[in-house]
């Protein structure tokens, strides 16, 4: 065992048996060694197996599917011969990007369909050619549809985060794109995790699969100060209001444990006058896109979370993370307080205990083998801080500058932080050009009155949405039907590709440019 593990330590690209052209833009984008998940899935999968990497974001998995991918593509066949699904927009682009990185010597086409865009300029990449496609499952089926697109020939098929396509409700359409491709096909998959019915997915689509776990390696964050504050049920959003004006953040992620609880504490702090948006599941893609976009912009201060929603988040800035209601287990409290403290900044993980939570944060304590000790105001920790009390420390608390540091799992490893253009990925932006002229530009939205929505909700929708300011919209008309929204010509395409396919009062949307 152990001779194998520094047999991958000391793999190298060269090793691995990729092609010159893909070998010499690994060189050049910089990449040293392969990480983990690549050197023990490359060879797999460039041996024609099935692979399941159980392995997050950061840890390399996109060059561990994708660089075999590449090598085993014909530039001269022009059908579709792989395949990328992956959960989100976000992830699409980003996945499409890194492999068009990696196929840099390589003739080949990569096209990226993602909803929320215009599908006829998708329909156009597609017909002029490609050889990869990258994909957000909805789009696909609707590509599917319309006949764009034809599966027979993709003998290469990659699920990226399955266990988010599942938490997404897309599995059941994942099994029907996978019925369309080649019995004979080579399938990977990823998954940070993996539920029973990614399993299932697995036993019934993918042959004799090797699986690969990747743990990621649990770094030593030095600058985790953790404290907890006990509170009751119903002095917790005062008792958390206190906690914020006394830490001061310069950006905080607040954790709840359900949508609902997330949607009502946002609620609750604004009306206490703090800036704070949301992020759970309930909210449309175009929606969260918007949030996380406002939050990595330092656009707003304090983000309400759960878990879940939380997991496409890659911010470097967060000095806090309060536990506002207590993570179920010792590993999602890992998860969440890893992210602050991040890019050697410090940061601090405060968590929230009702009385009879006590127990928990007990388990949390001897799971992760940290102190976490009563929440003090900064003022107060100063004040403890100081020598003059230093002279025996007994059984006393540490100060929590000198506390025992906890090994989390740093959600990134390679943190060369993709940044992922959400708004103005240059191959949209060239999509936009004839309609999108200088001064307004009409939107038609396919809802109007009969679908309850009114002017405040496509107001809401611009803000939020897509990260509009109240200037940048010049005028909404809701009528019975459908609805008009006309807003600055430059931000039109933009706008379009954050609400087109979101959901508004519970009922998905279509926006385009009107025609006139
Ligand atoms: P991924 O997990 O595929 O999203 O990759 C996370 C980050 O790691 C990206 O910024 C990659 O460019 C980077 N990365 C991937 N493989 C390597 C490697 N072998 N060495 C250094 N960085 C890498």
């Amino acid at each position: 065992m152990t001779e194998n593990k520094e047999q991958t330590e000391e793999t190298l690209f060269r090793d691995l048996g990729l092609n010159p052209e893909i070998q010499q833009a690994i060189d050049e984008i910089g990449f040293e060694k392969p990480s983990p998940i690549q050197a023990e899935a490359i060879p797999e999968l460039l041996n024609g197996h099935d692979v399941i990497g159980q392995a997050q974001t950061g840890t390399g998995k996109t060059a561990a599917f994708g660089l075999p991918m590449l090598q085993y593509l014909d530039p001269g066949n022009d059908e579709v011969q792989a395949v990328v699904l992956t959960p989100t927009r976000e992830l699409c682009i980003q996945v499409t990007q890194a492999l068009r990185s990696y196929a840099e010597h390589l003739d080949i086409e990569i096209v990226a369909v993602f909803g929320g865009a215009p599908i006829r300029s998708q329909q156009a990449q597609l017909r002029s050619g490609a050889h990869v496609v990258v994909a957000t499952v909805g789009r696909m089926k609707d590509l599917i549809s319309r006949r764009s697109l034809v599966l027979t020939a993709a003998r290469f098929v990659v699920l990226d985060e399955a266990d988010e396509m599942l938490d997404l409700g897309f599995l059941e359409d994942v099994e029907k794109i996978l019925r369309m491709c080649p019995s004979g096909r080579q399938t990977a998959l990823f998954s940070a995790t993996m539920p029973p019915p990614i399993k299932r997915l697995a036993d019934t689509f993918m042959y004799d699969p090797v699986v690969i776990s990747i743990t990621p390696k649990t770094l030593t964050v030095d600058a985790i100060e953790q404290a907890f504050v006990e509170v009751s049920g119903r002095e917790k959003v005062e008792k958390l209001v206190k906690v914020v004006k006394a830490e001061d953040p310069e950006q905080a992620i607040l954790f709840c444990r359900t949508k609902i609880g997330a949607s009502r504490l946002e609620k609750d702090l604004k009306n206490r006058g703090l800036d704070v948006k949301a992020l759970h599941g309930d909210l449309s893609q175009g929606v969260r896109d918007g949030v996380m976009l406002a939050f990595k912009n330092h656009r707003c201060k304090l983000l309400v979370a759960t878990d879940i929603a939380a997991r496409g988040l890659d911010v470097d800035h967060v000095t806090h993370v309060i536990n506002y209601d207590i993570p179920n287990s010792s590993e999602t409290y890992v998860h969440r307080i890893g992210r602050t403290g991040r890019a050697g900044r410090t940061g601090r993980a405060i968590t929230f205990v009702t009385p009879d939570q006590r127990r928990d944060l007990e388990q949390i304590k001897a799971d992760v083998k940290a102190s976490i000790s009563e929440w003090e105001t900064p003022e107060d920790r100063i004040e403890h801080a100081r020598p003059p009390r230093r002279k025996r420390r007994g059984q006393e608390a540490a100060p929590l500058d000198e506390q025992p540091t906890v090994a989390v799992e740093k959600v990134g490893e390679f943190d060369e932080v993709v940044e992922v253009p959400l708004a103005s990925d240059p191959d949209q932006q060239q999509e936009s050009v004839p309609e999108v002229a200088d001064g307004e530009v009409k939107l038609f939205v396919n809802r109007g009155a009969r679908s309850g929505i009114t002017e405040e909700d496509l107001r809401w929708a611009l803000r939020e949405g897509a990260v509009l300011s109240e200037d940048q919209v010049a005028d909404v008309r809701v009528l019975d039907r459908f609805s008009f929204v006309e807003v600055d010509g430059d931000i039109a395409e933009r706008t379009v590709e954050f609400l087109d396919g979101t959901r508004l009062k519970g009922s998905g949307i279509r926006v385009e440019i009107a025609r006139n």
